[in-house]
């Protein structure tokens, strides 16, 4: 079996999270994506603004009605620096020795490989699917590849989706009393005003 893992903070899921996972399991026609929300996001310089049971419940809601989507809280069970390296290590266990695993990720988030944990450990174990990120571009594979040897063939670089959603952005709307409708899903617009998440009031408020 193919399965797909997408690690974030989800902070919170919106749809251009979701978009990826259909997109990237059409494409590679995977059996599942398990969505992974990260307990101590290590290379954000902000530590999330919700909690961690929060982003899990996000994603819960977010992906409650597709049977292909699955919910981890390894990393946010785990202690430490929630790396990618010692998720799919884990993961790796679990599935059957026959199983393959993608490991999603934006292209923002590629140009930081070579900053990750033990990243040729990494592509070891998995392939990485990169999806494009407004404002990103894979200029600069050649030298990711000097920094990580072997990465460009562990590497899947997809041209779609293309969606300017993130999570920023959308903390930040809510934080001004911009409408977030079509930037998430409607559940969890609707947890977000019931949590009275990322309003100004709240902002200040950070917490693991
Ligand atoms: P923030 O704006 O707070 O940095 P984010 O929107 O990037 O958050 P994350 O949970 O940090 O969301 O992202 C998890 C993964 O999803 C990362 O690999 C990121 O590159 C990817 N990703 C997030 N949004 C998009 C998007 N609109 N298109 C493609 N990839 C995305």
């Amino acid at each position: 079996m193919k399965i797909g893992v997408f690690g974030g903070t989800f902070d919170p899921v919106h749809i251009g999270h979701l978009t990826v996972a259909d997109e990237v399991r059409e494409r590679l026609d995977l059996a599942e994506v398990l969505f992974v929300p990260a307990g101590q996001p290590y290379l954000k310089t902000d530590i999330p603004v919700a909690k961690a049971e929060q982003r899990l419940q996000m994603v819960r809601l977010a992906i409650a009605d597709k049977s292909y989507f699955g919910l981890s809280a390894m990393e946010i069970e785990r202690d430490g620096p929630s790396y990618t390296v010692d998720t799919i290590a884990e993961l790796k266990k679990r599935f059957d020795d026959r199983d393959e695993l993608y490991f999603i990720l934006g292209w923002d988030s590629l140009t930081e490989l070579s900053k990750w944990h033990k990243p040729r450990w990494l592509i070891s174990m998995c392939r990485l699917v990169a999806v494009p990120r407004v404002g990103y571009a894979v200029s600069n594979l050649n030298f990711l590849e000097a920094k990580i040897s072997g990465l460009l063939e562990r590497l899947i670089i997809l041209d779609k989706p293309e969606l300017d959603i993130s999570a920023s952005v959308i903390r930040d709307r809510v934080a001004r009393d911009l409408s977030i409708k079509h930037l998430v899903p409607e559940a969890i617009e609707k947890y977000i005003i019931e949590q009275g998440l990322y309003s100004a009031g709240n902002r200040c408020i950070k917490s693991p």
